[in-house]
């Protein structure tokens, strides 16, 4: 089968780890980046070789980039004409002006939790709900705590089944550098359900669930805490192997120094992850606790790369690449370079 072409619309926090993660899968051919302005990524990218192709979505904006010298292939309709998949990192309300254009061009999108459900044929998760989304021509990308949220429950799902959740979601109020969201020393509780909930539910119908939100203001990462109640019980040392066996989970130890969310990007630099990114939720070993048989657990939900091994499932899904839900979600893990056990 020859490469399934994409591109990537919205080179932002969410964009630029879609296109360095789309050019690392052997079967996908990244042909370029679309943007509207000489942000701050894509003067970084510049300065770093400049390895994609740009396309702009107001060719008269050009001059901009002429100025600092960066160089642009052409405009958003000229991609629009050489990809099979968009995969739309625009800011929330964007792709669905660009969801008509995508059609125009006989183009399939696959969009990010920003948008509404209502853009998609599907709401899409990798693990979770994988068939829906073959040879489906619009998907939408889980939020990035749903991603991981749904990562966890469907593992325990998957091996014990669960009837319902209670969430509480500590989130992460802005990404490094997002100023606009201001300076602020407060923490800022949602109504409950928190949408994470119902949006589970969507993805998950056989699981009644509900949850709180807190806002805090920082910005490397979201904690969940999880509260399930399976339908067989479990003990701790079964659903560590749930979870040390599923290679989008990490488990870790406060004993060994994962005590905040920090300490895990501090890992992911360490690595030498590029961005200091993580792709997969992590676990804390000594926060599993029970009541009666329901289960108690806690996971670290590293924003900015969590929803990318799920976005390209949604290519291989919706490409119907793969029609073995296992080995799509496989390829991609393999790819990233995810295994399981760590
Ligand atoms: P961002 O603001 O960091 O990046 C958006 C990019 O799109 C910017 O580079 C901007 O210049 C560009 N852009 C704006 N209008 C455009 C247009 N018309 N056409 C092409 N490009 C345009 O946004 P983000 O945080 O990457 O969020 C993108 C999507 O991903 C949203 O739906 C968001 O809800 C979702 N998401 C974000 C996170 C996160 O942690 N930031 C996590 C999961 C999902």
């Amino acid at each position: 089968m020859s490469k399934v072409k994409v591109g990537v619309v919205g080179y932002g926090t969410i964009g630029q780890r879609l296109a360095d993660g789309a050019v690392l899968q052997d079967d996908l051919d990244l042909v370029g980046i679309v943007d509207v302005a000489p942000t701050l990524g894509l003067r970084a990218l510049h300065e770093a070789g400049m390895p994609y192709d740009l396309y702009l979505v107001d060719p008269a904006r050009k001059p901009e980039f002429d100025a600092i010298g960066i160089p642009v292939a052409g405009s958003f309709e000229d991609l629009l004409g050489q990809i099979d998949v968009a995969l739309d990192a625009t800011p929330g309300g964007v792709g669905a002006k660009n969801k008509e254009i995508y059609r125009k061009h006989g183009v399939k999108g696959i969009f990010q939790g920003g948008e509404k459900n209502e853009i998609a044929d599907v709401f899409f998760h990798g693990y979770a709900n994988y068939d829906k989304g073959l040879g489906r021509d619009f998907l939408k990308l889980t939020s990035c705590n749903t991603t991981g949220l749904i990562r966890a429950v469907d593992a325990i799902d998957r091996e014990v089944g669960v009837e319902k959740v209670a969430i509480t979601i500590v989130r992460r109020v802005a990404d490094p550098g997002d100023i606009h969201r201001g300076l602020v020393d407060t923490l800022m509780i949602d109504s409950v359900p928190n949408h994470q909930a119902l949006d589970l539910m969507t993805i998950m119908p056989h699981v009644d669930a509900t949850g709180f939100l807190v806002h805090t203001p920082v910005t490397h990462g979201h904690i969940i805490t999880i509260m399930a109640t399976p339908k067989k019980s479990i003990s701790k040392e079964s659903l560590l192997d749930t979870f040390r066996a599923h290679p989008r989970v990490r488990v870790v130890r406060i004993a060994d120094g994962f005590c905040s969310n920090t300490s895990l990007f501090k890992y992911a630099r360490d690595l030498g992850n590029k961005r200091g990114d993580m792709y997969e939720i992590a676990v804390w070993d000594e926060c599993i606790g029970f009541s009666g048989k329901d289960i108690l657990f806690a996971i670290n939900i590293p924003q900015e790369a969590v929803v990318i091994p799920e976005t390209i499932d949604g290519v291989r899904a919706s490409m119907q690449m793969q029609t073995d839900r296992l080995e799509a979600v496989g390829l991609t893990n393999g790819y990233l370079g995810m295994v399981a056990g760590r």
